[in-house]
């Protein structure tokens, strides 16, 4: 049971015009949100302040009703999704996907670890997989062992940026269907960074655009694109 609120925030780098600019929005429990605007609009710094990696200028953010905006990234339990996987080229992948387990050290038994990886695996068709490296994978594989890796966590919130900017189009179709199936059957409350309209159309229950800083609108992915 997750909910986000950011309520007034603002990010400002350095002295210049605010990177986001007094946006409030709510994300409901296991609602998928799409943040859809132009390169340089604040996406990225939106989800970055979300997780942490990034200062909060001003506002609050909450996490179920807890403001977090001097929380640690590690204190905030969300798992978020690069487009450059940064998976680890020396271990298998079953060792990549439990390596956010055993970071939690002496918190899970290896069985309690090799259970949670094989159902991650299977979920994303990885199963077979396992014992190989990241080297030897497509891309589209590489992708769902980064997913893998943020499953494993029982991580409160998915966060994405980009994920599947550097697939091509085919992966690309398949990995959409396999994220949409994947939310839904978690109902884990999510957050997806793209510029990719098919995305913004298929994948959420809402799509949030982003403008210079400043949320321009919010609507449902029929509200929003099938208008005339
Ligand atoms: P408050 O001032 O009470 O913090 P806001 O009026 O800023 O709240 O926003 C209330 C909610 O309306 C937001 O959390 C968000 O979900 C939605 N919202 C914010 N901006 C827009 C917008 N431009 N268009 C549509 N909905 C918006
Ligand atoms: P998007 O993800 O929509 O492309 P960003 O969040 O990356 O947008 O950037 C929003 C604005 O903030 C841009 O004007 C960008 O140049 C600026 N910006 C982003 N990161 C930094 C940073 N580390 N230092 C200074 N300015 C930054």
């Amino acid at each position: 049971m997750t909910t986000i609120n950011l309520e007034h925030i603002v990010k400002k780098y350095g002295d210049g015009f605010p990177a986001i600019n007094d946006v409030s929005l709510d994300i409901k429990d296991g609602e998928f949100v799409i943040l859809v605007g132009p390169s340089g609009s604040g996406k990225s710094t939106l989800l970055r302040m979300i997780v942490g990696l990034e200062d909060i200028t001003s506002g609050d953010l909450m996490i179920n009703d807890k403001r977090v905006n001097d929380l640690a990234p590690r204190d905030r339990n969300l798992a978020m999704v690069f487009q450059n996987y940064a998976l680890y080229p020396h271990l298998s992948v079953f060792e990549n996907i439990a390596f956010p387990l055993r970071l939690q050290k002496g918190k899970h038994s290896e069985a309690e670890i090799k259970s949670k990886v094989e159902d991650a695996a299977g979920m994303l068709e990885l199963t077979e997989h396992l014992d190989r490296k990241p080297g030897n994978l497509s891309g589209g594989q590489r992708q769902r062992v980064a997913m893998g890796r943020a499953i494993v966590r029982d991580a409160d919130a998915f966060l994405f940026d980009e994920p599947l900017s550097n697939l091509d189009a085919k992966l690309r179709g398949q990995m959409r269907t396999e994220i949409a199936r994947m939310q839904r059957r978690l109902g884990i409350t999510t957050v997806y960074v793209t510029h990719d309209q098919t995305e913004a159309m298929t994948l959420g229950d809402k799509v949030a655009v982003l403008k210079r800083g400043v949320l321009q609108q919010i609507a449902s992915p029929r509200e929003l694109y099938e208008q005339p």
